[in-house]
């Protein structure tokens, strides 16, 4: 690793004044290397009763079924990042509807957000992050073959949401 301010590769762990962590100390300039989790942004995207799912065509987990999703890039906004990752991943346009979930994953060093969206219209393919794009009726999600924990959770608690949201019709009829 090389200092991102001087270029030394002289780095040393350490636990600057006052701080609470050990970090990467440059030995020649002192400049502090932060290490912070990454941001991913994504969506579970519907069309009416259909999940918009991306068959991943790169490691990791190529083969591997997943949400349109991806790293957040500088200079754009989580959701921004979202609609991007939706295009890029199956030229899906999409229209956020609501956050839907924020995933803490410590292990692999990630904050994830998921949203809801809307899928614009039909007019889907895959790609180049792609290998298949399809749209999915619940028990048609190739459950036995997800890429990542996260996917699994996020659809689920879309669907938590959903009977949530049918239930407060009945709370307040009118
Ligand atoms: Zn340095």
């Amino acid at each position: 690793m090389f200092c991102s301010n001087c270029g030394s590769n002289s780095i040393q762990e350490k636990k600057p004044d006052g701080d609470t962590h050990f970090r990467k100390v440059c030995s020649a300039c002192d400049n502090i290397i932060y290490e912070n989790p990454k941001v991913v942004v994504g969506s579970v995207c519907t069309y009416e009763n259909k999940f918009l799912m991306c068959k991943r065509a790169i490691d990791p987990q190529k083969g591997l079924w997943t949400l349109p999703a991806g790293y957040l890039e500088n200079n754009e906004s989580v959701e921004e990042g979202a609609i991007r990752e939706a295009y890029e991943e199956a030229y899906a346009k999409i229209k956020i509807n609501s956050l839907l979930a924020i995933y803490s994953l410590k292990h692999v060093e990630q904050v994830q957000i998921l949203f809801h969206s809307k899928l614009v219209d039909l007019n889907i393919k895959p790609g180049i992050e792609s290998l298949e794009v399809g749209l999915f009726e619940w028990n048609e999600i190739h459950w036995d073959s997800i890429a990542f924990p996260s996917v699994v959770w996020a659809l689920n608690n879309f669907k938590e949401r959903q009977n949530l949201d049918t239930f407060k019709v009945y709370k307040n009829p009118i």
